[in-house]
């Protein structure tokens, strides 16, 4: 039998790397289990927010991202070709006033990098975790590769969660599904935003919302809100639906478009004895205002000092884990309800319903709304 360790994660995808690499620098003897043989090449999140830069520069990460990223600084709201409104990230983030983009398997592999070198060889590939039991005085992980044993059990291991399942813990649905069209292509958006702008574009048209990205190397991630979950669509579908709702011609795909569905849901409880849930396993959040990930790398800055009380003094466990579960419980439903209410603006709308969005849209991104929004959108509130 291996040596007990203080902390395993299960699940190395962003989230439960983040928290490994936290972990490492606060001295904590800690591994990842993670399934994969080879790192996933699907670019999901693109947004990291301000809270998330600050954590990225504590583990030492941030120089190398930024280099990498582009900088969104602005935001603005289009409507049959007029701008409705623009936000700008400046006041409500004065140490990072923007957003950095960058595909999510690039920032992975900078977080796998630096808990490479800040513990060689605990980042266990192809490793898949199938039962977990707690025993009171630790917890006995099941594996493919034989049994581990840890003090703390941290299921990183994304929205279907095999390690919540294993503790019993409910998954509640929240809101309703939709369904959306994704796509990166080079970026020909330049000339309709304005020269050099590096700006997040909200088209909110009457057929359904399409949302517009810049990323590095020139290129752009469009989103498009569809009737269905288009399975079947490729990037010219995407870019026959781009142009006819918002009229921008986007041409040359980088790689291929991809049909995703959204769902909402939280997680009953996030820790369960020595059992504590991060990220995507305790919250499925909307991609539409990019929160998902960030909101795990939040949990991860808040329970990285709970486990370190929590190992240090064990007697206190029970309480600051409750308090951890309580705090980030609430995040995650601020943020499904702000997930929500940006779905919501994005669904087609005529007429009168039409009318009342564009108004709404022109107020929120005024004085003295558009700080609360800006600080909303670069999560200053989770
Ligand atoms: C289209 C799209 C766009 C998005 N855009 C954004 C955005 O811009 N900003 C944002 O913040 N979020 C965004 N998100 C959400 C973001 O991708 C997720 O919130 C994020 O990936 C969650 O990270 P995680 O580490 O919690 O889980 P995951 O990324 O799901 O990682 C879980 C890991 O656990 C491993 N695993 C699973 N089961 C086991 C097991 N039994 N044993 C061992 N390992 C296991 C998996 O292989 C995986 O590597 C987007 C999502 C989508 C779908």
């Amino acid at each position: 039998m291996r040596p007990v360790r203080d902390v395993v994660i299960v699940g190395g995808g962003p989230v439960g790397t983040m928290l490994a690499c936290v972990l490492a620098v606060g001295g904590i003897d800690v591994e990842v289990l993670e399934q994969r043989e080879q790192p996933s090449l699907r670019s999901r999140a693109i947004g990291i927010h301000p809270p998330s830069l600050a954590t990225l520069a504590g583990i030492g990460v941030l120089d190398a991202l930024l280099e990498r990223a582009v900088r969104i600084g602005a935001g603005e709201v289009r409507c049959d070709g007029r701008r409705l409104g623009q936000l700008s990230f400046e006041r409500a983030a004065p140490r990072y006033p923007f957003v950095a983009a960058l595909p999510q398997y690039e920032t992975e592999a900078l977080l796998r990098q630096r808990f490479e070198q800040l513990r060689p060889g605990r980042y266990r590939s192809g490793v898949t975790v199938t039962a977990v039991r707690d025993g009171g005085a630790a917890v006995l992980l099941s594996t493919d590769a034989g049994q581990v044993e840890a003090r703390y059990v941290i299921g990183a291991d994304g929205a279907r969660s095999v390690v919540r399942h294993a503790a019993g813990i409910t998954w509640q649905q929240l809101g309703r599904r939709e369904t959306y069209l994704m796509g990166d292509f080079i970026d020909t958006a330049l000339a309709d935003t304005g020269p050099g702008a590096s700006r997040a574009v909200l088209y909110f048209e009457r057929g359904g919302v399409v949302e517009s990205f810049p990323l590095p190397g020139g290129r752009r991630r469009w989103v498009a809100m569809t009737d269905f979950l288009a399975t079947d669509a490729g990037s010219a579908d995407l870019a026959a639906l781009i142009r006819h709702r918002t009229g921008v011609r986007v041409a040359e795909p980088v790689g291929e478009a991809s049909a995703f569905a959204v769902q909402q849901r939280l997680a009953g409880r996030m820790h369960a004895g020595r059992i504590v849930l991060v990220g995507d396993a305790a919250h499925q959040i909307s991609p539409i205002g990019g929160q998902g990930m960030n909101l795990g790398w939040l949990d991860a800055v808040a329970l990285a000092p709970a486990l370190q009380r929590a190992l240090l003094v064990p007697s206190q466990a029970a309480s600051v884990l409750a308090g951890y579960d309580r705090t980030r419980r609430n995040a995650a439903r601020r943020a499904a309800v702000q997930a929500g209410f940006n779905m919501n603006m994005g669904r087609p709308a005529h007429g009168v319903r039409l009318g009342a969005r564009n108004a709404l849209v022109r107020a929120l991104t005024l004085p003295p709304a558009n700080e609360l929004i800006a600080r909303a959108f670069t999560m200053r509130w989770l």
